[in-house]
């Protein structure tokens, strides 16, 4: 099992990654109220094990996917927390993909101004990226992510064991952030292309996924509030975003290998990369979406990205 450390300002997190991670929650938090936020897939999959893990910790149980990602069920979690008369040192569980752990996240945060936060990721996607750095977020008034706090959970407990599960289209949207951090750090890129055969094996990607947080954890340690270096961990998500929101027929991880295509060009054209980088970008991608869609309807996209938080001005 590794231990990578998270050294952010506002709270240091540890992040347990490898077989029996989840494991450790008992030993960490022994004595203390647990209380579990979980997806009717995830609940349904792992309803013994949820039990075996977190024993007498009330289940708060929402609908899966991105669709719940908002106010309504936000507020269904709190509600859950007030029944359960949860305290300010209760620690809240978020046991599920990217959509638990930003929703619960997000509560966690705005309970009584703050519990104690635990992010147990099952997806791949959440496993390599969501889980770690902070960010909770809920979607509101169109937009992806609009509502939201940077709250860092006190512990990660990355385990593969929840991968087995995943079906295959959940492990490419994993995929998506891999590979994201493959173009963004080289050595990850590198091991990217000579492991290119590997990319459907769990262990490999179980391999790959302490590489890819011990890269986040670093750019997250210098720039916790994304005013500079951690911006970089944006790549394909504006373009993506505003093609999530304007098509939504897609998940996250998708639209973010569709983004970093489409915004290599965007950069070559404005002289941001070399038109060799942009390609090395494509062909990045194209290890697991070697075929982009056609979208028609680019104004829309247009409008969506132009509402995307990260914008500093507004353009036309
Ligand atoms: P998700 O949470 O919707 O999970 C995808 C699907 O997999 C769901 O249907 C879920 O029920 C199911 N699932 C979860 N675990 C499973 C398992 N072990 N076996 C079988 N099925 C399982 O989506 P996601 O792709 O994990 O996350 C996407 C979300 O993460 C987006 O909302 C995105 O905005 C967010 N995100 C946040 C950050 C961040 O830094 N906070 C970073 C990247 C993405
Ligand atoms: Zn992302």
């Amino acid at each position: 099992m590794q231990i990578i450390e998270v050294n952010t300002k506002s709270r240091p997190s540890k992040v347990y990654c490898g077989e029996g991670a989840a494991e450790k929650f008992s030993e960490l938090y022994a004595g203390c109220d647990a209380f579990v936020v979980t997806d009717a897939n995830v609940a349904r999959l792992y309803a013994a094990r949820i039990g075996e893990l977190f024993p007498h910790a009330p289940v708060c149980v929402v609908p899966a996917g991105e669709r719940s990602k908002n106010r309504n069920t936000l507020f269904k979690i709190l509600d859950a927390m007030f029944a359960a008369q949860l305290h300010r040192s209760s620690v809240v569980v978020a046991l599920g993909g990217g959509v638990i752990g930003d929703m619960a996240g997000l509560a966690a945060a705005l309970y009584m101004r703050g519990t104690r936060l635990v992010q147990v990721p099952t997806t791949l996607l959440a496993q390599v990226d969501s889980s770690v750095g902070g960010k909770t977020a809920i979607d509101y008034a169109g937009v992806k992510n609009a509502v939201g706090a940077f709250y860092q959970p006190e512990t990660v407990l990355c385990d593969p064991a929840f991968l087995h599960t995943l079906p295959p289209r959940e492990v490419k949207c994993g995929l998506g952030e891999v590979l994201k951090t493959g173009i963004l750090d080289a050595a990850i890129g590198e091991k990217l292309q000579e492991n290119r055969g590997r990319l459907s094996d769990l262990s490999y990607l179980s391999e790959l996924a302490a590489d890819c947080i011990r890269f986040k954890a670093r750019i997250v340690a210098e720039d916790e509030r994304e005013s500079g270096a951690r911006r970089c961990l944006n790549l394909g998500h504006t373009t993506g975003h505003a093609l999530e929101l304007a098509y939504g027929r897609r998940s996250h991880g998708e639209y973010v290998l569709i983004g970093m295509w489409l915004e290599s060009f965007i950069a070559e054209r404005e002289g941001v990369c070399t038109p060799a980088h942009a390609q090395y970008v494509r062909d990045t991608v194209a290890l697991v979406q070697p075929r982009i869609p056609v979208f028609k309807d680019a104004r829309a996209c247009v409008k969506y990205a132009l509402l995307d938080k990260k914008n500093s001005a507004r353009g036309a």
